[in-house]
C-alpha cells in the first residue's frame, strides 16, 4: 500500500533559517522561527524520495521536520497497482560512472555486478575537482568526504607565469552557501577508493580483469573475458572515452579527435613546493583553490588535494611532435621536456616539476568527441565518458558521470519503475530525453576555452540548440568556466530533484 500524495505540507522549525540563502527571500531572517511550506506535489511517492532539498534543509541544523500527507488529512489511501520487480544489471567499467551507476541501481533495489577490464593496480592518478552538482550526489549516497581528504575551493587566482603576479582573483568562498553543497578537490585515487568503498559496502561484486570483448544487442548477451557469455536484464556501458561499443549503440561513427594540446601532469608534495620562496609567498596563508599560471604558450593549472598535502599540476601546451602518437592517460615524459614547455616562466613555476621523481611525470594528449543524440539501444545504456567525452575546461566530465548515475536511482527506483522489457525500453527513451540536453550542452560549453581551443566558437550556440532549449549563458561567458553564469548553470542543478520532476511529468502524461 502506498499513499497518493496530492498535497504535502511540511512544517519545519530551525535556528538557522537566517543562514539558508535558499529560503531567505520568503521568510524573515530571525534566529528562532517556525514556518510552514505548502507544496503541490502530485506523485506516488515514498518518504525516501521526498525532494532532497527539503531533506538538505532539514540536515542544516536543529530542525524539527513534520510531514503531513493527505492521508493524515483524511484522504483515502490508494493501492499501488505496480509491483516493483528488480533487474539483474551488468555494468561495464568501474570508473566514476560505472561505480556511481552501481551504487544508484543497488539503492534503487536491483541486483548489480560490475565487470572491469583492468586490475586497478596501475592507478597513479592525479586530482579531480568535484563541483556542487556532484558533491550533493556523493553526500546523498553517504560518501565519506573526510576520509577522502577533500580540499574545499575558496578562490581562483589567474597568475602571470613569468613573474608570479596575480592578474585576476575570483572569490569562491560563498559557493557552498549559495549552492547548498561543497566544491572540493580530491586525489583521483582517494575519490575512486571512496566510491569503491560505497560499492563494496552495498555488497556489489566487482570482477577485475573482466573486459567486455563483444556484445549482442539483440540478445542482451556480453562476452566477458574470464566470465564467458553473460546475459542481463539491463546493461550499463561505462567503459570510458575509448569505448569500443559506443558506435554500435549510437549507430553512427562518433570520432574522438585530438585538439592539438597535451597535458603534462604530476602531484607535487606541497612541503617541497613551498621550499621555493616565490611559492611560499603564493601558497602560505592563502585560502585553497586554483592557482593558474599563464603565458602565450602554456596554461599551468594547479590546485591542492589530499587535505592540502599534494599540489595537482597540469601544464596544457601545444602537443610536441613526440607526443602526437600518445593515446593513453599515462604517457611517459621527462623533466627536461616539461622544463622546455615551461620556458620563460618564473623560477618558482620551474621548481614545480622538480619536486617529483621523473617517473611520476605523465603526459596526456587532449581529445574530445561531439555529443551523440542516441545513448541507448536494446537493453544497453551508455553513460559517462562513453557517451559524453569532453574537454576538462569546466571540470564537468566526472560531475556529469555522477549526474548520469544518480538519474538511474530515481528513474529505476521502486516508486517509478517495475521491470519488463517494454518498460525498460520506454524508460531508457525518457532517460535519453532527460540527460542528453544537459550532457550535450555541458560537452559543447566545455569545448571552448581561450587557452585551449576556440575552434568553431561561432557555431556553438546553434550546436547547443539542437539538443537544448532551456536558458543558456551568453557567449563569450560560456567559455569562461568560472563565471557566475556558468556556475549557476552547472552547480545549481539538483539531479535528484530534476529527475523526480521528470518522472512526475511522465506520470501526468507530459512529455519532456
Ligand atoms: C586532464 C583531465 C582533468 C579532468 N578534470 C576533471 C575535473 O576536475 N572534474 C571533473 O568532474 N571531471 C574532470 N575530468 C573528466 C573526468 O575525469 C572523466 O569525465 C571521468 O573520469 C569519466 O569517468 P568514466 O567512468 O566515464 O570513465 P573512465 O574513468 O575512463 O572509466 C572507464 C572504466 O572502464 C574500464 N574499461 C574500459 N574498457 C572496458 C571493457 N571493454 N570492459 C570492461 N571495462 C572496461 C576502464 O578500465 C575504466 O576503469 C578530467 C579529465 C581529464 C582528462
Amino acid at each position: 500500500m502506498r499513499i497518493r500524495v496530492e498535497n504535502l505540507k511540511i512544517e519545519l522549525s530551525t535556528e538557522r533559517w537566517a543562514s539558508s540563502s535558499t529560503l531567505q527571500p520568503s521568510i524573515a531572517p530571525q534566529s528562532h522561527l517556525h514556518c510552514s511550506l505548502s507544496m503541490k506535489w502530485s506523485a506516488v511517492c515514498q518518504p525516501d524520495i521526498l525532494p532532497r532539498k527539503i531533506l538538505y534543509w532539514a540536515s542544516l541544523s536543529t530542525v524539527a521536520l513534520t510531514l503531513y500527507t493527505n492521508s493524515d488529512m483524511g484522504s483515502e489511501q490508494v493501492p499501488d497497482s505496480r509491483s516493483a520487480v528488480s533487474m539483474n544489471v551488468g555494468i561495464i567499467g568501474a570508473g566514476i560512472a560505472g561505480l556511481g551507476a552501481a551504487v544508484a541501481l543497488t539503492r534503487a533495489g536491483h541486483h548489480v555486478e560490475i565487470f572491469e577490464k583492468s586490475s586497478f593496480k596501475n592507478e597513479i592518478g592525479a586530482a579531480i575537482l568535484i563541483t556542487p552538482n556532484a558533491t550533493r550526489i556523493l553526500r546523498e549516497w553517504g560518501f565519506d568526504f573526510e576520509r577522502a581528504g577533500p580540499v574545499d575551493f575558496k578562490q581562483f587566482r589567474f597568475i602571470k607565469a613569468h613573474n608570479g603576479e596575480v592578474e585576476h582573483r575570483e572569490d569562491f568562498s560563498g559557493v557552498e552557501q549559495e549552492f547548498g553543497s561543497r566544491m572540493c578537490a580530491f586525489s583521483r585515487v582517494d575519490l575512486h577508493r571512496g566510491i569503491r568503498e560505497l560499492v563494496e559496502g552495498l555488497g556489489i561484486e566487482i570482477y577485475l580483469g573482466a573486459g567486455a570483448e563483444d556484445l549482442d544487442i539483440e540478445t542482451g548477451i556480453v562476452d566477458i573475458k574470464g566470465q564467458g557469455k553473460v546475459k542481463k536484464d539491463f546493461w550499463v556501458l561505462a567503459d570510458g572515452c575509448h569505448s569500443r561499443f559506443v558506435s554500435s549503440i549510437a549507430q553512427e561513427n562518433i570520432p574522438t579527435h585530438k585538439v592539438g594540446k597535451s597535458v603534462c601532469r604530476w602531484l607535487a608534495p606541497m612541503s617541497k613546493v613551498i621550499e621555493h620562496p616565490e611559492n611560499a609567498s603564493l601558497w602560505n596563508n592563502q585560502p585553497p583553490g586554483f592557482c593558474t599560471f599563464f603565458n602565450e604558450k602554456i596554461l599551468l593549472v594547479t590546485y591542492p588535494c589530499r587535505g592540502g598535502e599534494l599540489l595537482n599540476c597540469a601544464v596544457f601546451h601545444d602537443t610536441r611532435p613526440d607526443e602526437r602518437e600518445k593515446d593513453g592517460w599515462h604517457g611517459e615524459t621527462t623533466h627536461e621536456k616539461v622544463l622546455e614547455t615551461l620556458e620563460g616562466t618564473s623560477d618558482g613555476v620551474r621548481h614545480l616539476p622538480m619536486t617529483v621523481d621523473q617517473s611520476n611525470l605523465r603526459v596526456y594528449t587532449v581529445t574530445q568527441r561531439p555529443p551523440s543524440s542516441t545513448i541507448h539501444r536494446g537493453n544497453f545504456l551508455c553513460i559517462g565518458d562513453t557517451t559524453h567525452h569532453m574537454l576538462p575546461t569546466h571540470a564537468q566530465g566526472g560531475a556529469s558521470s555522477l549526474e548520469d548515475a544518480a538519474t538511474l536511482e530515481i528513474f529505476f527506483g521502486p516508486s517509478f519503475y517495475s521491470h519488463n522489457p517494454e518498460n525498460l525500453e520506454k524508460r531508457l527513451d525518457t532517460y535519453q530525453k532527460f540527460r542528453c540536453p544537459r550532457s550535450a550542452t555541458t560537452q559543447i560549453l566545455s569545448s571552448t576555452f581561450p587557452h585551449i581551443t576556440m575552434e568553431g566558437l561561432a557555431k556553438k550556440e546553434e550546436e547547443i540548440r539542437s539538443f537544448y532549449q532551456g536558458e543558456l549563458v551568453d557567449w563569450p561567458k560560456g567559455c569562461g568556466p568560472w563565471s557566475k553564469e556558468i556556475r549557476d548553470f552547472f552547480y545549481a542543478f539538483d539531479v535528484f530533484e530534476e529527475a523526480e520532476k521528470a518522472m512526475d511529468a511522465e506520470y501526468r502524461g507530459v512529455s519532456l
